[in-house]
């Protein structure tokens, strides 16, 4: 081959999206990612052995571990977000309990907003608190004196969702990073509704980016995956994080050490947390995720101009009591989107209706095109009842917190014809 299109750093989104970290040559010049479908790997000899458990050499030995579909993979997801190193795992919820395991021990907490996916918020304010990690809320995600006062010095991470679900709220990044940082921890933000192609995080400053690859990435509705994506380049060493300073004594003398300092994070990921935890995700669903990448930033334009057009329609329409959707000039998050989404704002918007639940509810049922899902970033359009299902099991107060009223709709807009969106949005209403 005279050129290696897979790891030239140089090329565009869509270029990279279609080849990055995957050499043909190197899998008999298989032109699709093969499907390693194996649950472990030959050793070859007690040598070779030896290296791959001390890391001292790459390689695949069990599946739980790592896999070579997956491989690419990550190898991807970390060439279009301009991160370092990346890991895949059987959902976003195991991407982002993973993350907070790697990051805080009993006795820490995390910082985060209130306006986070249902899932991240218990998790934060049920599970991880039973092993003695506390998730601590900011009052306001638009103040950053808020984030301040709600830091303590046991604080590992500030934890934000680039656009919040299901109001999709923006928070100013670059702010909370600058904040982070000079608290000598790291950002980390779920980047699930607006994916690489419509938002970079490590641009503006964040650490750690954590991804439901079940939704755009996969963008297909067919699977249930996570990523964990680092920037590299943090500095563990600033004395908040003496569990990565011993295990990059425990690992210094088997692994480069330029290499293991700078990917620390995703090195002690799959190291402690992936391996013995165990949900790394199933290379056939690494293979339909690559399939869902390759499409990405064209799904991501369609989706935003559908969105767009479906947001102005409804804002506009008697039955309406507001629309959340950050690119309508009404939105409190307007100049936010002008900043951190110059290609759009995603394509999930929420809506309260003026007649209340009952009336909320009656859409849902007479909706034709939109399917009544729960799941979001599907090439199809979908539409659900946050109160009753995604949030259902946080208290009114949180759920409010959150921007979910037992009259609101949240609506993923897929990349079907606009008109026919609008048609049925416009029958389901009347
Ligand atoms: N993060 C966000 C923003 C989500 O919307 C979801 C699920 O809807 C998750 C994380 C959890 O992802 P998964 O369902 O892949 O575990």
């Amino acid at each position: 081959m005279s050129y290696e299109a897979y790891c030239d750093d140089t090329l565009g989104f869509t270029t990279k999206q279609l080849h990055a970290g995957y050499n043909p040559a190197e899998h008999y010049r298989s032109k699709a990612v093969p499907i390693y479908q194996t649950s472990a790997f030959e050793l070859g000899d007690y040598d070779r052995c030896v290296r791959l458990f001390s890391y001292a050499e790459e390689g695949h030995s069990y599946v739980r571990f790592s896999n070579p579909t997956n491989t690419v993979l990550e190898k991807r997801i970390a060439s279009l977000e301009g991160g370092s190193a990346a890991l895949s795992l059987s959902s976003g919820m195991a991407a982002i309990s993973n993350t907070f395991l790697n990051l805080a021990a009993s006795g820490d907490d995390i910082v985060a907003v209130k306006t986070l996916y249902g899932g991240s918020t218990t998790l934060l304010t049920h599970i991880l608190p039973e092993y003695g990690i506390k998730g601590i809320f900011v009052e306001n995600p638009r103040d950053i004196e808020s984030y301040e006062r709600a830091l303590t010095p046991k604080t590992k991470a500030i934890y934000i969702e680039s656009l919040g679900n299901p109001t999709m709220n923006i928070i100013d990044i670059e702010k909370v990073a600058g904040l982070a940082h000079r608290n000598n921890i790291p950002l980390v933000i779920d980047n699930t509704f607006a994916t690489p192609y419509l938002l970079r995080p490590f641009e503006f400053g964040a650490d750690i980016v954590c991804y439901s690859a079940t939704k755009y990435l996969g963008g297909h509705g067919t699977i249930i995956a996570g990523l964990v994506v680092e920037k590299g380049g943090f500095d563990w060493f600033n004395g908040k994080f003496p569990r990565f300073e011993s295990f990059f004594n425990d690992y210094k003398n088997s692994i480069p050490n330029d290499d293991l300092r700078k990917n620390l994070f995703t090195k002690r990921l799959r190291m402690v947390y992936l391996t013995d935890l165990g949900s790394h995700l199933s290379p056939t669903t690494a293979f339909y995720l690559l399939q869902g990448i390759e499409t990405l930033s064209l799904r991501m334009e369609r989706h935003v101009e559908n969105a767009k057009k479906v947001a102005e329609f409804l804002a506009a329409h008697p039955a309406i009591k507001e629309v959340t959707y950050p690119a309508l000039h009404t939105s409190e998050y307007y100049d936010l989107a002008q900043k951190y989404f110059p290609k759009g704002p995603g394509a999930i918007l929420s809506i309260r209706i003026k007649e209340g639940k009952e009336a909320a509810l009656a859409v849902l049922k007479k909706v034709r095109v939109f399917d009544y899902m729960v799941n979001v970033g599907d090439a199809k359009s979908l539409i659900v009842h946050p109160a009753s299902s995604t949030h259902f099991s946080q208290t009114e107060y949180e759920q409010q917190a959150a921007g979910v009223y037992d009259d609101t709709l949240r609506l993923s807009v897929g990349i079907e014809d606009s008109c026919d969106l609008i048609s049925d949005l416009r029958q389901a209403l009347e």
